[in-house]
């Protein structure tokens, strides 16, 4: 830290992004990257629209605020599309949190909520789990105050349902609640529907897992008229050209070809099953998981050696240090190819622990 650093920031300790090694090839399975590569017509329109690279972005990001309206059934003035939804959710944090007021989130969740707290001089209280790491519904019933849930959670992948979610919301009326669906497409009940019901709703999403686009940096979040309102006041009052241009075409064109990532997802979800079967046939317990990763831990190994051992045989898992997940590691689904070395290379890390 320089002598020269704000000292409301000295304390802030930042979020850690997965590991990108460059010393070998990997089969990365460790930061939830899809394995699948953006479809043709991205590449076409991205090629084109580099030759506009000297003009600012457009600053209301309309051909794809347009599109992902439609998607999702809502008027474009219900969408802001952010420079990856860790934007959209920071903006959120900017825009309802309180120093006076404990905002809630889960204890064990994406880890960046802690950060934008600090960030942004939040209060906030992490409220744990349960025993089997699923969340309590009624942890967060009438609570009078943000609240901030991942649906799937991360790193659990567990879902609530819809129905849960709304009653979250339904109990919270003055306050804003963020549902992050980041994973929703491969297996959770979405709640975006909800956005016409309830204005206190704000649901976010990203183009980085199910549309094959983490390196374009795009998110979006959909809510209320009023809500998107504020959000913009908070973009237009830091980055008004927040989502760049080829970024933009792209997933404009994502979303032309939804089909494609959709089923692309079904893969996804596939190759999720039979590597969790795998697993447990191996003795790992397995968290039911709705996301494009899995949750598991073994008894025969520790968390770390088993993430340490995997790495020097070429394969990234994520291991967190947490003490409550210290056991487990998430494995991001990657290729049917990539899950079977992943297999191989457990079971003989497994084998030579015996
Ligand atoms: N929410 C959750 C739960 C995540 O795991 C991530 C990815 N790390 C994000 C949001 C943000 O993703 P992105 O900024 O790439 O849209």
């Amino acid at each position: 830290m320089s002598r020269f650093f704000s000292s409301k920031y000295s304390s802030l300790i930042p979020y850690t992004p997965g590991e990108q090694p460059k010393d070998m090839e990997y089969v990365k399975l460790n930061t939830n990257e899809s394995p699948y590569k953006p479809s043709e017509n991205v590449y076409e329109a991205v090629k084109k629209e580099a030759e506009k690279l000297h003009l600012y972005s457009d600053p209301e990001a309309k051909i794809i605020t347009e599109k992902i309206a439609k998607r999702y059934g809502v008027s474009p003035d219900m969408v802001l599309v952010t420079n990856g939804s860790d934007e959209v959710l920071n903006f959120a944090f900017m825009a309802y949190g309180d120093s006076q007021r404990e905002m809630l989130f889960p204890e064990i969740s994406y880890g960046f909520y802690t950060v934008f707290a600090d960030l942004n001089v939040v209060k906030y209280r992490q409220v744990p789990l349960k025993n089997d790491f699923s969340i309590d519904v009624n942890d967060y019933i009438a609570k009078n105050t943000t609240i901030v849930i991942a649906n799937p959670n991360a790193p659990t992948g567990l879902a609530l349902s819809r129905n849960q979610i709304e009653e979250i919301v339904k109990s919270n009326p003055n306050n804003v609640v963020v549902i992050d669906e980041a994973y929703v497409d491969f297996g959770a009940e979405s709640c975006v529907d909800l956005v016409h019901k309830y204005e206190n709703l704000l649901v976010t999403m990203t183009f980085s897992k199910s549309r094959s686009m983490a390196g374009a940096r795009i998110g979006f979040g959909i809510g209320s008229k009023a809500i998107i309102n504020d959000l913009n006041t908070i973009k237009y009052s830091t980055n008004p050209y927040n989502v760049n241009r080829i970024s933009q075409v792209a997933g404009a064109c994502a979303i032309d070809d939804d089909k494609y990532y959709m089923d692309n997802c079904k893969k996804i979800m596939e190759s999720r099953e039979y590597t969790k079967i795998e697993l447990e046939k191996m003795g790992f317990m397995v968290l039911n998981s709705s996301a494009n990763f899995l949750f598991a831990k073994s008894d025969k190994i520790s968390g770390e050696e088993l993430y340490l051992k995997l790495k020097e045989n070429g394969v990234l898992v994520r291991h967190f240090k947490a003490e409550k997940i210290k056991d487990f590691n998430r494995i991001t689904i990657g290729t049917k190819e990539q899950m079977d070395i992943f297999l191989k290379k457990t079971k003989e890390i497994l084998e030579a622990v015996k």
